[in-house]
Formats: structure tokens, sequence, C-alpha cells
């Protein structure tokens, strides 16, 4: 019995994202499962030709063995902050250079150093918290907290959309942002709900965290300038107060680990310090990779020209196979605006979705049950257990399949009551 520590135990723990996460390795070994539960970015030829091919003039021209054979500052490769930088001036306007932008081992670990930079217990003894102002909200936050019960969630209002959609938006009038909150977090394109919020809630978001004197934080990993997958017209927003996560993993590139935070120049500072205690420096081969990309002018240009269409048109496909399959009165779809998800609503399920999951699995079909994505929820909330994240992934025969399996096994749930 190994004598571990609070932190051990906590940290060691069957989190929701390891059972997950077991699940889909278990989806990926046995042959003939329909995996349509984790979050994965899609295999896309042309994406992976052309990151083939830049390997190739990579290792060529020796930035290969550069980036393999050197540690990178603990801020992440100073050419790739500064392209980076003129990006991001030029794309949006923001007065921001090379000293706004940290890169990570991933976003993922940039969450952890941000919530446990602003939340957590302080000096005095008191314990600030980090708010979701709407959940469901992505289930990779939930267990990223040092402490016990760091994170706070609100419920939504629900806005009933025609042809069975609704969309979430944030309860601005039952919304407390108590002085325990040390930190607002919403991802836009929101994982599991494929919500975009408004320019409208965004804006009073950053008004509210600016009025308590706390960061916004904006989990950028589906959106604009990169990966660029979402399907509305919304404006991204940054200002000093807020801290904006973004990532290569969506674009295609999750195995290189490469996350970037762009935010004021104290908290770039935080990040650059916590990076060289827990990993001395960020990881070379992403940042290079982007580094390229930006000279070559590509990775705006792949993002809007490949990665977007590619998923438009996998959602076009999904959402014609669910309404053959599933009509309204069984089925409600968030209205998809972004990221790689549908989430399903089914009001009248007499089973939980926790059950219908397990049924699923047992069908080779997998899917992610909706409770995951309450992080910090204390309300008891039947809705948490109606509701399932599936993605738009694999190809359409196989969203096919799963998704006639998924409607037998909605009308078997109906029958039994
Ligand atoms: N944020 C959201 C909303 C995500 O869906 C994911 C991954 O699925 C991440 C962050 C983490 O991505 P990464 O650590 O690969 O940058």
């Amino acid at each position: 019995m190994m004598k571990l520590s609070l932190f051990g135990q906590k940290f060691t723990r069957h989190s929701g994202i390891s059972q997950l996460m077991e699940d889909m390795n278990d989806g990926l070994r046995s042959a003939g499962s329909i995996m349509l539960g984790g979050g994965n970015p899609a295999r896309i030829p042309a994406m992976e030709a052309y990151f083939s091919e830049l390997c190739r003039e990579m290792s060529a021209e020796g930035t290969l063995s550069e980036a393999l054979c050197n540690y990178d500052g603990p801020q992440g490769k100073d050419t790739l902050l500064n392209a980076l930088a003129a990006l991001l001036r030029k794309e949006f306007n923001w007065p921001i250079t090379a000293a706004n932008i940290a890169l990570t081992n991933g976003s993922q670990s940039a969450f952890f150093y941000l919530f446990n930079l602003f939340a957590g217990r302080n000096q005095d003894g008191g314990m600030r918290r980090v708010l979701f102002p709407l959940a469901p909200e992505y289930l990779g936050y939930g267990d990223a907290g040092l402490e016990e019960a760091m994170f706070v969630s609100a419920k939504p209002t629900i806005e009933l959309l025609p042809e069975g959609q609704f969309k979430y938006h944030v309860d601005f009038d039952n919304l407390r942002v108590g002085d325990d909150i040390g930190l607002i977090c919403v991802s836009r394109p929101t994982n599991p709900t494929g919500n975009v919020i408004t320019d409208d809630e965004l804006i009073r978001l950053d008004t509210l965290a600016r009025q308590h004197d706390i960061p916004l934080l904006i989990d950028n990993a589906y959106g604009l300038p990169f990966p660029g997958i979402m399907f509305t017209e919304a404006r991204p927003l940054w200002n000093p107060n807020i801290i904006l996560a973004m990532s290569l993993s969506k674009l295609g590139l999750p195995g290189v680990r490469c996350g970037i935070v762009v935010a004021n120049e104290a908290v770039i500072s935080a990040i650059r310090n916590m990076n060289g205690i827990i990993s001395l420096a960020p990881g070379s081969l992403g940042p290079a990779m982007a580094n390229r990309l930006i000279e070559k002018d590509d990775l705006i240009r792949l993002s809007n020209d490949v990665v977007k269409p590619f998923y438009q048109q996998r959602l076009a496909e999904t959402l014609t196979i669910l309404r053959r399959y599933l009509p309204p009165e069984r089925c409600l779809i968030h209205k998809p605006e972004g990221a790689i998800f549908l989430w399903l609503w089914f009001p009248e399920l007499p089973i939980s979705t926790e059950a219908l999951y397990q049924r699923l699995k047992q069908r080779g079909v997998l899917m992610v049950p909706g409770h995951y994505f309450f992080p910090g929820l204390e309300q008891d909330w039947r809705h948490t257990r109606q509701c399932m994240r599936m993605n738009y992934v694999p190809e359409a025969e196989q969203i096919e399949r799963g998704i006639a399996i998924l409607a037998q096994e909605i009308e078997r749930a109906h029958r039994e009551t």
C-alpha cells in the first residue's frame, strides 16, 4: 500500500476523465466499436499529408533537428512567440507582443496552472474558486484543482429553437460572482455542446470579471483564428484582463502537446516560472512546426480551407442522419455552432443517460453521458442526466451505425416503462 500525500490521493483517484480515457482506449482496441465518445480530432487526409511534407521539409533544412536537440526557453520558443504576436495583431488588432504569450505542454496543462494560480487556498486561509458561468462545460476542467471543491458552475437558461434545436445562454439574472471567486472560465466554442456564447454574453462576462478584479479565462481550443472550427459569426475578444488559451491540437496536432496562452505580462511571467519548475521548458516540436506554418502563411489558410469545411461537412451529414432516426420528440439537439461535438437532450428518456451509455457500450458504441460536464454544479438538476455528447469525427457510415443503435436503445428504454 503506497502512503500517499493529500495531493497523491487526489490526483491518483479514478476521475471522470480517467474513466473516459480508459473507455476510449478499450474502444480503440476492440475491433468494430464505434467511437463517438472522445475528443480526438479527426484524421483529415489533407492535413496529414501536409504535416508529413512539412516534417520532410524541416528535416531537410535542419529545423527538425534543431527542435529535437534543444530545450526552448521556459516561456516557449521566442521565434514562435513573436510570430504569433504579429499574427494576432494583424488578425484582430490586439495590442500584444511576445511578452503577452507563453507556450505550455498542451492547453490542458495551462488550465491546471491557471486554475491553481487564481483559485485555491490563499495566504489568509480563505478559499477562492473558479466559476464556470455556463454549465455544461468541458469535463477536463473538473479534476484540475489542487484543492477539493475548487469549482462552481451555474445553470444556463435554455432557448428552444425551431427544428428540435435549443441553445444555452448564461443566466445573468442568477449569476452570482461572490468574493470567493478568483477566476471566471468559459470555453468558446464549448466542448461538449458546440455552443458559442454570444459577443454580448462575452462582453458582459468581461465586465463582471473587471468589476470583481479577477481574470476572465476564455478557452479558444476550437476557435478563431485557428483551428477555426466555428460555424457562426462571433468575434474573439482579448484585453489585458482576459486570458486566452489556444492549442494546436484541434488543427490535427494533439500529439505535439502545444498550448498557447495570451495574457497580460504578469500572468505570462507566472506561467513562464511555473513551466520552468514543472517542465523546464515546453516541448519544441509543435512550436517549430507552428512557426513554419505561420512563415508559409498556411496556419489560417488551412484552418479556413481544410479543417473548418471538413467538420462542417461531417456536421451536416450527422444532423441529417440523426433526424432520420430520431425525431425532435425523442431528441433535441443543441445548436451546433462550433467544436466537434453534438449535444443531445432526451427530455422524455425513462432511464438516465449514464444507464444509456452502459447499454450503448455493451453494443460497441461509445458516447459520453452528460453528467460529467457539470463540474461544480451544486444543485441537483435532472437535465444533467438527460443529455449525451457525441463527436462527429468518424466517417458518415460509422456514425450512421452508431446512431441506429442509439435510436434502438432509446426505443427499448421507452418500451420497458
Ligand atoms: N479545452 C477544450 C475545450 C478541449 O476540448 C480540449 C481537448 O479536448 C482541451 C482544452 C485540451 O486540449 P490540449 O491540451 O490538447 O491543448
